[in-house]
């Protein structure tokens, strides 16, 4: 699958097999997750190796600039320049940060990826956006910078803990809400079952949306929907609800603010919530949970509006339509945050 993202071309390439996928490549080096080597050691040694390779820790602590100096030391060490090939293999943190450090090395080297989580499969791995974090800040500091390949190998996933797993589902079905294509109806069908099928069609979706939008300036942002509530609920509970957690519930929120402000029916909202039921049951939204986010929400908020007086948000104008909301009354968002979710 190729995708045309401002000129770049990417390619988006499913495998059950990695080995032969470098060989040909003369001058290459790898930044590979460390957790990552130590659970697939021997694949990863094979793909890597007489080549250098930087083992990167992580966590967003490490996703910084500071790291990413590391990572051009590295480079320079190795003689890395610009025919040469940088290869990310890792979950999100891994891929936006090798990608931020391909993109302005030597002002661009040639970058491949190997996304090993659910989440940067469908998501952080593909379509472009690079990033650091700063002063706490995530992504303050970021590219847009295709790879011109992304291999998926979804054997990778059989390590992924339940709360990874969840968090690649979130982002499929927040993928598959925000459009009318095929997906809605593939995930209704065979979700969990048909792992496989669901990732490529969630790629496909994503890219063809980051093709008609690579800088996020129009409507490559309906991929935020749920987000804001999410960041709300990552941000009040200290993250104990992970990423993809939030976003589930953060759909949820969403769809029934859209109910609330009739902008959806009662049967599309039905149509839609069910999609993402089977999700949001094994997420407790304990009342501990709901005590943090009541008590921090106005806090939270008045720092994401910013100078602005009002919040941006992807709510439902439709089935599988979306619409960015100047919300100004915050607490009706705050109404359905601890009240509107249904799991
Ligand atoms: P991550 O990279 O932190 O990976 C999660 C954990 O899984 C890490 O501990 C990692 O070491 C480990 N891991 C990686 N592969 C594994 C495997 N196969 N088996 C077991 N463990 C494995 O997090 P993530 O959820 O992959 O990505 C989150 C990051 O992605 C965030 O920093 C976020 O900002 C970024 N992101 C970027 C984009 C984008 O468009 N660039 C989109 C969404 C998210």
């Amino acid at each position: 699958m190729k995708y045309n993202l401002s000129g770049a071309i990417s390619e988006i390439i499913p495998t059950k097999t990695l080995t032969d996928k470098f060989i040909e490549i003369k001058s290459k080096v790898f930044v590979v997750d460390s957790n990552l080597y130590e659970l697939h050691k021997e694949l990863v040694l094979q793909l890597v190796g007489d080549n250098p390779m930087y083992l990167l820790i992580a966590t967003e602590q490490n996703k910084t600039l500071n790291e990413a100096e590391m990572i051009f030391q590295f480079l320079m060490l190795n003689k890395v320049n610009r025919s040469s090939v940088i290869i990310g293999i890792g979950g999100g943190i891994t891929t936006d940060i090798t990608a931020y450090a391909a993109s302005v090395f030597k002002r661009g080297c040639r970058l491949q990826l190997v996304p090993t989580t659910f989440l940067a499969m469908i998501d952080a791995g593909i379509g472009g956006k690079t990033g650091v974090n700063f002063q706490s800040i995530k992504n303050a500091i970021g590219t847009f910078y295709p790879a011109e390949k992304v291999y998926i190998n979804t054997g990778f996933m059989r390590t992924l803990s339940k709360k990874e797993l969840r968090s690649g589902w979130a982002e499929c079905i927040k993928t598959a809400l925000i459009g009318k294509t095929g997906l809605f109806q593939t995930i209704k069908q065979s979700y969990p079952a048909g792992t496989e099928e669901i990732i490529l069609e969630t790629i496909d979706q994503k890219m063809r949306i980051c093709e008609g939008d690579l800088q996020d300036t129009g409507f490559r942002r309906k991929l935020n929907m749920g987000h804001t509530f999410a960041h709300i609920t990552e941000t009040a509970t200290n993250n104990e609800l992970s990423h993809g957690e939030a976003v589930a519930l953060g759909i949820s929120a969403a769809l029934e603010l859209s109910k609330r402000r009739k902008m959806i029916s009662e049967s599309e909202y039905n149509k839609m919530h069910l999609l993402v039921e089977p999700l949001l049951k094994e997420i407790k939204l304990l009342p501990r949970y709901k005590h943090q986010i009541a008590s921090r929400f106005s806090e939270i908020l008045t720092h994401d509006k910013k100078n602005s007086n009002h919040v941006n948000m992807i709510l439902f104008d439709g089935f599988c339509s979306t619409k960015v909301v100047e919300i100004e009354d915050t607490d009706e968002v705050r109404d359905v945050l601890l009240h509107g979710v249904r799991n």
